[in-house]
């Protein structure tokens, strides 16, 4: 028997009373019945987005999102600034480079967060920028940017956006729209969200619907100002992802029973249990300023292959993890801490590890990062400890 343990950031694993949930006969969308779900689904998502504004589901991975975040705002030759530190921030400025933007971009090495200095300087030098587009957490390489920060700058550019790519941040860390300064903020459901693929969330502000009323780039499936006048009426332009809609009723209501301060301390603890097993083990964190908690990225000793080494976990134990990207790739293992994911689940993929680079012939003290992690644990007081 492998039992298995998808540990990944994202696809996550989904709970069982969630795929239950989703698996009960389909059910028309053009109902009451449907309709009173999904205003429901849409006002539990503001507390953990942080907003008063409007959360507009989108059909599709978070990459949708991401598209309609640009193609609903801006205008082709419009300059903007992507904050360039990994595989997910090269997408912003794919995005905008396919859609015909003037891409500037702050390029950092994989592994760092961003400062605002270098932000504020960028401004600075393009004070007709329209738009700053950032990951919360950059997933590739497991680094967090201060996005409460560099909002607090950008309330300083009245022509500018504030967009965040939060697929990996919003119900990960406590995040305020709102509050911060925000313009445009997108999830997705496989992450933090302990859904399958497939769906996309975004919420504006006014700032950014003002822009939206400028916007001259082609759209029709995420032409947005159709959906927030469909979804203000609880239902959607076209036909919704209805069994994921459904599923997400259902995470929300496990997350605010939760209480949303406890999904946060758990990915917090989870996240410092596994970066302190990692240093125990004697290896290298990849994020150099400021770990994010949605996963825990690492460099591999000298001599292990990355791709055979997730392989074999993978195969052999049912435990996946996930490796690097682009240049990472073979390099470094990355292991989730998001969504359904608690502190057994962080023991297990140390043990794994543990296990997988005594395999590929790596020395240590076995047992290290377990106590490592444990004593992590023990010291957050939570599951009653
Ligand atoms: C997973 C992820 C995405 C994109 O997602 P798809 O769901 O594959 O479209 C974008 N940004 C970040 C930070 C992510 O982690």
């Amino acid at each position: 028997m492998i039992k298995k343990y998808l540990l990944a950031p994202g696809p996550t694993m989904v709970p069982e009373s969630v795929l239950l949930e989703m698996a009960k006969p389909m059910m028309h969308h053009r109902t009451s019945e449907f309709s009173n779900i999904f205003a429901d689904v849409r006002e539990k998502l503001k507390p953990i987005f942080g907003t008063k504004n409007d959360c507009l589901l989108i059909s599709g991975s978070g990459t949708a999102a991401m598209e309609a975040a640009v193609v609903n705002t801006l205008s082709p030759g419009d300059k903007v600034l992507v904050v360039n530190a990994g595989k997910f921030g090269k997408r912003w400025a794919e995005i905008c480079s396919k859609f015909q933007l003037d891409v500037m971009t702050i390029d950092l090495e994989w592994g760092r967060s961003v400062k605002v200095e270098q932000v504020e300087s960028a401004l600075i030098a393009n004070p007709d920028t329209k738009a700053v587009f950032i990951q919360a957490s950059e997933t590739s390489t497991t680094a967090y940017h201060p996005v409460d920060k560099i909002g607090n700058l950008l309330k300083l550019f009245d022509n500018t956006l504030f967009v965040v790519d939060g697929i990996t941040s919003v119900g990960v860390v406590e995040t305020k729209m709102d509050e911060w300064g925000i313009d445009i903020l997108v999830t997705g459901s496989q992450k933090a969200f302990m859904l399958p693929p497939g769906l996309s969330i975004i919420a504006m502000s006014e700032k950014a619907w003002r822009f939206v009323e400028k916007s001259k780039m082609p759209k029709y499936y995420l032409d947005l100002i159709k959906e927030r006048k469909a979804q203000n009426n609880n239902t959607t332009a076209y036909t919704p992802a209805v069994s994921l809609i459904i599923g997400l009723n259902k995470v929300l209501d496990l997350m605010h029973e939760e209480g949303l301060e406890n999904v946060y301390l758990r990915h917090s603890v989870c996240a410092d249990a596994t970066r302190e097993a990692v240093k125990a083990l004697g290896l290298q964190i990849l994020a150099k300023d400021i770990p994010s908690n949605a996963a825990t990225g690492f460099y591999l000793p000298d001599g292990i292959d990355g791709g055979k080494f997730v392989k074999f976990l993978r195969e052999r134990m049912g435990v996946t993890f996930a490796g690097g990207q682009d240049h990472l790739k073979g390099k470094i293992v990355r292991i989730s801490h998001l969504g359904y994911h608690d502190v057994f689940d962080t023991v297990v993929a140390i043990s794994a590890l543990e296990l997988g680079l005594k395999k590929f012939g790596y020395e240590f003290e076995m047992g290290a990062g377990v106590k490592a992690a444990e004593e992590v644990i023990y010291k957050s007081r939570i599951k009653g400890l």
